[in-house]
């Protein structure tokens, strides 16, 4: 039969499935890989994310560097200039005082600082772009570099050969020249570095501006993409998940028709194949148990009828009791009323009489009826004593006839218990008429005894015991098997049909012997308190 309830377990069209369940045949588990590749996508997703900052983070510093080799630049040759004007000053006023071995001294450690901070411009000029250099000023320099120290060496013969006068000439013509040539210098580096600063500066506010755009728009991208795949990660597995937990809650509350869908073939479709094939199982199951049951009422019924005929001989000793008692009491009635003076009073009483024995034969064929009515398990609270006591009145006979006596051991305030009143009677007539059956043949006095107390957890516990033949240990195992007998006419149902009664209740059935004598049957059934719904 098709389900009626379908729950999807995956993600694509159902294949049929054929019992019994294979759970080796799905080899192909993606739940794991497909989770690995989501936090693959992720991850890259992120390192993406991050190579976008660097980018533009390097643009942000390469702007700064510009900034940074154009101020090493302007530094460079302000100190080429100082050089050069630091040379003249000094060799000035060496020239003046003619001071020929300081003048040497003085004019080569000048040359070298000039020749140092020249090398050092002429290197930071090549780290500048070609497009923004002035060509003039690396002429202009290298100018300068070369003409410096050949004015040291002619300057150096001159003092050699002591003509101070030429000296001081050369340093206020030709190095002054070249004071105005590194101050020129200065002024084109000056110019050129300017514009460069300019265009760092736009570059650099380009850069920021890009920068607080791109970073805001990547990460909320990323944050986008990484939350997608989470999702359809966590959907694929969550969805079927709750598919499965549905289905499970079905078959908590007993709907054993539902299925879930299954497709795909990693493990949760897997595990959607094991569930259907549970609740399968647990649906064909729940009928075999309802069509054992229906089995087990039809042979109750049965076997109480035959009990019940069995029963009628003596029965109908019970009934004709009060029967002829109520005769008896009509005659007398029609005496009183038939005399001379009729004596009502008398009448009246007589009259009583007869109806209280109707009413008692009344009762004893109610509950004749009752026990043949085929009933469909009306459940209703019961008082376990009031049972006891109607099941003494149907069966006092038939205890009398083997000279049985019937006593009872009923505790008071006992709590009610929720049951069907007919299938409770057929199993206090079973069990009471085990016990009789089992002291029939005995020649010692025989005794029936029925216990009803409070047992554990406010359960009802009853017993009844009998004086009988007894149990035989290696009897015990198989009093509750359906066809157990010793009875040349028994059925071997009476017991197994009492036990499902009892379970069916919620309560226990089992059986011991006694310690001196015969039987003794316990069952116990849930009180109020915690009794069936
Ligand atoms: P039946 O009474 O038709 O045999 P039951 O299921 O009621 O079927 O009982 C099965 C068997 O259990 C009986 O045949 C009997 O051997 C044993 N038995 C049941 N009650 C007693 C008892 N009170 N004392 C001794 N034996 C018993």
């Amino acid at each position: 039969m098709a389900p009626d309830n379908v729950l999807s377990a995956a993600n694509a069209e159902s294949p049929a499935r054929t019992t019994p369940y294979n759970y080796h045949r799905y080899a192909r588990l993606t739940i794991g890989a497909r989770l690995a590749v989501c936090f693959a996508a992720i991850a890259l997703l992120m390192i993406g994310g991050d190579a976008i900052a660097v980018w533009q983070f390097g643009r942000v510093e390469a702007s700064a560097q510009r900034f940074y080799e154009t101020d090493q630049r302007s530094l460079a040759v302000m100190r080429v200039h100082l050089d050069v004007v630091t040379f003249r000053e000094t060799l000035s006023g060496l020239a003046r005082a003619q001071d020929g071995r300081e003048f040497a001294s003085q004019a080569a450690s000048l040359r070298d600082d000039f020749l140092k901070d020249a090398a050092r411009f002429q290197a930071s000029l090549s780290l500048a772009r070609d497009a923004d250099q002035d060509p003039t000023i690396l002429t202009r320099l290298q100018t300068v570099r070369a003409a410096l120290p050949s004015q040291v060496d002619l300057m150096l013969e001159l003092v050699k050969t002591g003509d101070w006068e030429a000296v001081q000439l050369r340093l206020g013509n030709q190095v002054e020249s070249l004071v105005g040539s590194s101050s020129s210098l200065v002024e084109n580096v000056d110019r050129e570095v300017a514009e460069e600063r300019v265009a760092a500066l736009e570059s650099a506010d380009r850069a920021r501006r890009e920068l607080s755009l791109v970073l805001p728009v990547t990460a909320v991208l990323i944050l986008l993409m990484a939350t997608a795949l989470g999702w359809y990660a966590t959907r694929a597995i969550s969805r079927p998940l709750a598919h499965l937990g549905a289905g499970a809650q079905a078959l908590a509350r007993g709907d054993f028709e539902c299925e879930v869908e299954v497709s795909g073939s990693d493990e949760l479709a897997e595990l959607g194949g094991a569930f259907n094939y549970a609740a399968r199982q647990l649906r064909e199951r729940k009928r075999a148990e309802e069509a054992l049951r229906q089995a087990q009422a039809d042979l109750a019924y049965i076997n109480r009828a035959t009990t019940m005929g069995e029963l009628t001989a003596s029965l109908a000793h019970e009934i004709r009791q009060p029967i002829t008692a109520a005769l008896t009491n009509a005659r007398t009635c029609v005496r009183w009323l038939s005399r001379d003076q009729p004596d009502s009073e008398e009448a009246r009483v007589a009259a009583s009489r007869i109806v209280e024995d109707l009413r008692r034969a009344e009762g004893i064929i109610s509950r004749i009826r009752l026990l043949f009515k085929r009933g469909n398990g009306q459940r209703e609270w019961i008082d376990v004593n009031e049972v006891i006591r109607e099941m003494i009145v149907l069966l006092r006979n038939e205890a009398n006839q083997y000279s049985i006596s019937i006593r009872t051991q009923t505790a008071e305030n006992l709590p009610r218990v929720m049951a069907d009143r007919v299938q409770l009677q057929q199993v206090f007539m079973n069990l009471m008429l085990n016990g009789i059956e089992a002291m029939k043949s005995m020649s010692t006095p025989a005794e029936l005894t029925i216990r009803s107390q409070r047992g554990d957890n406010g359960d009802l516990l009853v017993s009844i015991s009998d004086t009988g033949v007894g149990l035989l240990p290696e009897q015990a195992d198989q009093l509750f098997e359906a066809f157990f007998t010793t009875k040349p006419d028994g059925t071997g149902m009476g017991l197994p049909i009492s036990r499902s009664i009892i379970e069916s209740h919620g309560g226990r059935l089992w059986a011991g012997t006694n310690a001196g004598r015969g039987a003794t049957f316990h069952f116990t059934l849930p009180g109020e308190a915690g009794g069936p719904e």
